[in-house]
């Protein structure tokens, strides 16, 4: 309800115009977002990997408005793929990127041939490319997207998410197919028809989907800062032997780092996923949509001045 109204209120363009102006929100913007630049990005990476931690960058932007923006984007994307594969730490860091960032709404030929530049360029520097999961109008698309490029390529995967009814079965089909899948909640507004509206229905569909993951996949990453999951998914694999090196938990720039390095000291590989770029605003609305406090310190910090 509340996560409704947040973002609701955040695709208004006057609420968006105030947010993406204000230096107010700078603060809190780079709690989450770890700058506009890709040296600033890598620089991020380096620091996290200096302290054992993999990350994932992902260029923000999403729903590009025309066909020069896709390729434009396609091409940020081949050099952030050369940046990582030339760098020190290449073995630690991939990339997550969006296919309405590549023009899945002008087609999904027109993002099936973008994301096969960018799967191509990380071939050959061994980089894996993810593919970040968006609202339901992209689902079946992207999974089928995903699934012919992982017929030709095997350094990709996607992102499933557990507020989707339809998950369990997805999880089937491409564990099937061997392909590396990201279990997160989701993080769009959704209806009730496609998706569970209660946290219980949510958060037992991801134990069960991570269970599944866990025993059959092919190095799952557990993407949650839920610590009750995070706790039982641990459990589950004392409990059916799954070794430490068989999967990766992820988590997001900003959120829970005592968890990440806890973790981390505690034997487990994590990722961080690393977002930059100046189209912070829309991944920016859903990370306060989750969590009211995020709102609660921008209205603190308004009444300050
Ligand atoms: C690596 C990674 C990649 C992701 N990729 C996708 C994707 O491709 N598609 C997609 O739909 N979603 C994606 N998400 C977002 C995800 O769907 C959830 O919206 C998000 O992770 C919050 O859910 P949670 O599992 O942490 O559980 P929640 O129950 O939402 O949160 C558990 C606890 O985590 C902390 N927390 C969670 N969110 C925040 C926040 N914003 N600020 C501060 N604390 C917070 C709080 O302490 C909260 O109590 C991704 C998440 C991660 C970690």
């Amino acid at each position: 309800m509340f996560r409704a109204i947040i973002l609701k209120t955040a695709s208004a363009s006057p609420v968006r115009s105030l947010v993406t102006r204000s230096f107010l929100f700078r603060p809190l913007v780079r709690r989450f977002v770890a700058g506009e630049t890709l040296d600033e990005a890598m620089a991020a990476a380096k620091a996290l990997a200096h302290i054992g931690l993999m990350s994932t960058l992902d260029l923000l932007g999403e729903n590009v408005s025309n066909l020069e923006e896709a390729e434009a984007s396609t091409t940020a994307y081949i050099e952030i793929v050369e940046r990582i594969g030339t760098s020190e730490f290449k073995n630690q860091v991939n990339i997550s990127i969006k296919l309405t960032a590549l023009g899945l709404d002008f087609g999904t030929d027109v993002a099936e041939a973008n994301y096969r530049k960018v799967v191509r360029a990380a071939e050959k520097y061994d980089v894996f490319v993810r593919v970040d999961m968006e609202g339901s109008d992209y689902t079946e698309k992207t999974i089928q997207v995903v699934r012919r490029v992982f017929n030709d390529h095997k350094n990709t995967g996607t992102v499933l998410q557990s507020y989707l009814r339809r998950t369990p079965g997805d999880v089937q089909t491409l564990v099937e197919q061997g392909m590396r899948i990201r279990l997160v909640k989701g993080a769009y507004l959704e209806p009730e028809s496609v998706a569970f509206k209660d946290k219980a229905d949510v958060d037992d569909q991801y134990v069960k989907c991570g269970q599944t993951l866990l025993r059959n996949g092919n190095y799952p990453a557990i993407a949650t800062h839920d610590r009750a999951i995070v706790d039982k998914l641990k459990s589950y694999c004392e409990q059916e032997s799954v070794g430490k090196d068989k999967f990766e938990w992820q988590m997001l720039y900003g959120i829970a780092r005592d968890l990440q390095n806890g973790l981390h000291e505690a034997g487990y590989a994590v990722r961080v996923y690393v977002p930059y770029g100046s189209q912070w605003y829309p991944y920016f609305s859903r990370r306060l949509a989750e969590r009211p406090a995020n709102l609660f310190f921008i209205l603190k910090s308004l009444f300050k001045k």
